[in-house]
């Protein structure tokens, strides 16, 4: 098998780093205010072990999804609760389905079990039919929605339609569902096959600490606690996120000021003459062209490089055909919005 291949973490100051979607303000000062309650009386809480399933975390996830809160199973970043559905519902004989473009990590988790991916193209509309995925003949299907690296979002009721369709468990990986003016939460309530994903790291600007959950239906929530390591997120993490999830206005305010930066980010590259996707993300994908360079493959790589020596960090996604002319741009601050601005028009007007 083959690893994953991270977005690269550069060492040393002085980067932009809009590569790998974090989210460029602080966490809520909950979060920290939760960290340093557990580590008073100089650590002594570090000595016992958590919450063995993270009850903190799920409590507060329950009462922000109203779902049940014994159907909500956590895990060390979102990555694990999809490691647990695979190792759960893949392995030789029963394969993971996905569309492509979208999370290269998938077929990494998937190959550790002994299973088969079945990729399912998007249109180059970026539509895909709800038939066709559902007759894919994959025991478990994963939805990026929003879909990355595109940043498109699926509507809940085609989301529905398939999940009605599909005879295997839909896993609706929603990591960047606070972006979104829509998600799927209420699918995962109703209907038997349906499970939702979501991160801390994203909206919540917790990268670093690594904690997400899966809302599920009550006999996967109980299959993915048996097939878990027990104690799967440590003690500060699961503070942590919980003070995070309840903090919904520090939510609030900074999405708002990301989907802001977004907008005005895409407006400029639309002025340049860039192709830039619509965006239910905190990122976009955008469409390198110039006076001397047509969209192509090798233009998106020099634009990429002509940034990276300007210590602007981009990501490039060459394997898939509705990707390879585009850059990933995270939204970043204002400031690094306008860098990143003042760099593209540089490259544009060459
Ligand atoms: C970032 C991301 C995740 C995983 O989030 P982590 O917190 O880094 O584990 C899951 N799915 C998609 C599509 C993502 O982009």
């Amino acid at each position: 098998m083959v690893a994953y291949t991270p977005g690269e973490q550069p060492q040393g100051g002085g980067w932009v780093k809009l590569n790998t979607n974090e989210n460029p303000y602080p966490p809520s000062p909950r979060a920290l205010e939760a960290m340093r309650a557990a580590l008073a009386d100089e650590g002594a809480l570090l000595r016992l072990y958590p919450s063995p399933d993270a009850a903190p975390l799920r409590q507060a996830a329950a009462r922000l999804h109203g779902f049940d809160e014994r159907h909500i199973v956590a895990g060390d970043g979102p990555d694990d609760p999809l490691n647990l559905l695979i190792r759960a519902y893949a392995g030789p004989g029963r394969s993971v389905g996905m569309l492509m473009p979208s999370y290269s990590l998938y077929p990494v988790l998937a190959a550790a079990q002994g299973a088969e991916v079945i990729r399912v193209p998007l249109m180059p509309d970026y539509s895909f039919e709800i038939e066709t995925v559902a007759r894919c003949g994959a025991a478990v299907f994963f939805l990026t929605n929003p879909n990355a690296p595109l940043g498109v979002a699926f509507k809940p009721e085609k989301v529905r339609a398939l999940a009605e369709s599909f005879p295997g468990l839909l896993v609706i990986d929603e990591a960047y569902a606070a972006f979104a003016e829509t998600d799927c939460v209420e699918l995962a309530k109703a209907l038997p096959n349906v499970v939702v994903t979501r991160t801390l790291s994203k909206g919540h600007a917790l990268a670093g600490l690594r904690a997400g959950y899966a809302l599920c239906p009550p006999e996967v929530a109980e299959v993915l606690h048996r097939v878990r390591d027990s104690y799967n997120l440590d003690r500060l993490a699961q503070v942590a996120a919980a003070a995070a999830l309840e903090d919904r206005e520090w939510l609030a305010v900074t999405v708002s000021k990301i989907c802001a930066s977004r907008t005005m980010l895409s407006e400029e590259l639309v002025r340049l003459g860039w192709k830039v996707n619509p965006s239910a993300t905190n990122f976009l994908l955008a469409t390198p062209v110039s006076a001397q360079c047509p969209a192509s493959a090798a233009t998106a790589a020099h634009a990429f490089d002509f940034l990276r020596q300007r210590k602007i960090l981009v990501r490039l996604f060459p394997h898939h055909p509705l990707t390879a002319n585009a850059l990933r741009i995270s939204i970043g601050t204002e400031v690094e919005m306008a860098q990143f601005v003042a760099a593209a028009k540089a490259w544009t007007k060459g």
